[in-house]
């Protein structure tokens, strides 16, 4: 296949542009924004984790200063009706039922300070957990402002480069693509050309597009001196 030297980087361009529209390429930035995202997901559902354990507990506590109450009024009526009955059977009922009422309120009392140790540890989970959520808010607003900061992606007129062309190259690569042959491998396979090949794909005249011997693309050979 003949193509004028000059001509050859147009036609990789549009190899090169071909390829990137059939596989678009994630800027790392989008990519580092997504990643905290999916962080922050991660931290928000055990941030609101955190907290529906202190709000249990505080349940707990509420139920327990609430039965608590309940006692302490029962042990009081029992107390006031002691001082009034007479009767000897009533009178043991009420001092029993006063003493399970005392005894049942230490238990509770104990119960309250065990459950104010672990609201206590509770909330400091929570808030080393909001304390999380915070950070990955910031970097997550750090992260999209970069994002929107990026300059547009430069798209590439394919038909202004394919007009360049001639139309035999333009069959030619439409049915078997071009790459980039860098002295040793083929951009289109990334094959490593054994030495005898690489020495006669580089043989051909300059104005030529060999084949790869692998894949059989069209070859737009490029040198380290050519791309500086
Ligand atoms: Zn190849």
């Amino acid at each position: 296949m003949q193509l004028a030297k000059d001509l050859q980087p147009v036609l990789l361009e549009l190899a090169l542009a071909d390829a990137s529209k059939s596989q678009p390429r994630v800027r790392p930035e989008v990519q580092e924004l997504q990643k905290l995202l999916d962080e922050r997901t991660r931290l928000t559902e055990a941030s609101a984790s955190a907290q529906l354990a202190v709000d249990d507990m505080e349940l707990e506590i509420l139920r327990i200063q609430e039965d608590e109450r309940k006692l302490k009024k029962r042990e009081l009526d029992d107390k006031r009706q002691l001082g009034a009955e007479t009767d000897p059977e009533r009178r043991k009922d009420l001092e029993h039922d006063r003493y399970a009422a005392k005894s049942r309120i230490a238990d509770l009392l104990s119960e309250l300070k065990e459950a104010h140790n672990e609201i206590a540890a509770l909330r400091n989970n929570r808030d080393v957990h909001a304390a999380r959520v915070d950070d990955i808010n910031r970097k997550v607003d750090a992260a999209q402002r970069t994002v929107d900061a990026l300059p547009e992606e430069e798209v590439v007129d394919t038909d202004a480069l394919r007009a360049k062309l001639p139309a035999d190259v333009l069959d030619a690569y439409d049915d078997i693509g071009a790459a980039k042959f860098n002295g040793r491998a083929c951009g289109g396979c990334f094959i490593q050309l054994p030495p005898a090949e690489r020495a006669e794909v580089m043989a051909e005249p300059e104005d030529s597009l060999p084949h790869c011997p692998n894949c059989g693309t069209l070859l737009v050979r490029v040198t380290p001196s050519d791309e500086a």
